[in-house]
């Protein structure tokens, strides 16, 4: 006899998006859908150079578990990803291989500067350091500490999440959007 499916109480699904419903059917609009799919299956690239790349990896084991949110599949490729996770202090000479992984990244993309070294230089206030990866590409949530906790990087995570499920499928083509990759020197 097949056995009734048992769902734990604590397990959360995604939220339907919003629709009309019936006996035996949904009917809701593509974006809606698509957004909900990327929301919850976001790639992570980390790009870790120092101490707050540590903080990351106790972000991704079991006790905080990054894999709750869709995303424990973690990418080392720039052509899989669609989130960068910049993580460390960033000297000026990496700026340019900063830029370029963002570069082979495809569309869509965002990007999350964790901790004070990647958001501003940190206290790393010299010559060598670059003062916030923001002055290479564009960045959509920056996450404050040095290092932030776990906690914090989760929080930056779910706000990337919701910048996700909030962004309109025509929004990389705006003049808006090019005006700001063109700001940056990327076509
Ligand atoms: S913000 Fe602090 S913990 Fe993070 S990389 Fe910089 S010095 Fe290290």
């Amino acid at each position: 006899m097949e056995r009734p499916v048992q769902y734990n109480n604590k397990v959360k699904f995604a939220g339907i998006p919003e629709g009309y419903m019936g006996e035996g059917f949904m009917a809701t609009n593509f974006e809606k859908v698509v957004s909900l799919a990327r929301k919850n299956s976001i790639w992570p690239l980390p790009f870790a150079t120092s101490c707050c790349g540590i903080e990351f990896m106790a972000t991704m084991a079991s006790h905080y578990d990054l894999a709750r949110f869709g995303s424990e599949r973690v990418g080392f490729s720039p052509r899989q990803c669609d989130l960068l996770m910049v993580m460390g202090t960033i000297a000026k000479k990496m700026g340019p291989v900063l830029k370029q992984v963002y570069v082979q990244m495809a569309e869509p993309r965002w990007v999350i500067a964790v901790g004070a070294c990647a958001s501003s230089g940190g206290i790393f206030d010299t010559y060598s350091v670059l003062q916030g990866i923001d002055q290479v590409i564009p960045v959509d949530v920056y996450v404050p500490g040095c290092p932030p906790r776990p906690e914090a990087i989760l929080d930056g995570f779910m706000k990337i999440q919701e910048l996700v499920h909030a962004e309109g499928l025509r929004r990389r083509n705006s003049d808006r959007y090019k005006d700001l990759m063109e700001s940056y020197g990327i076509q």
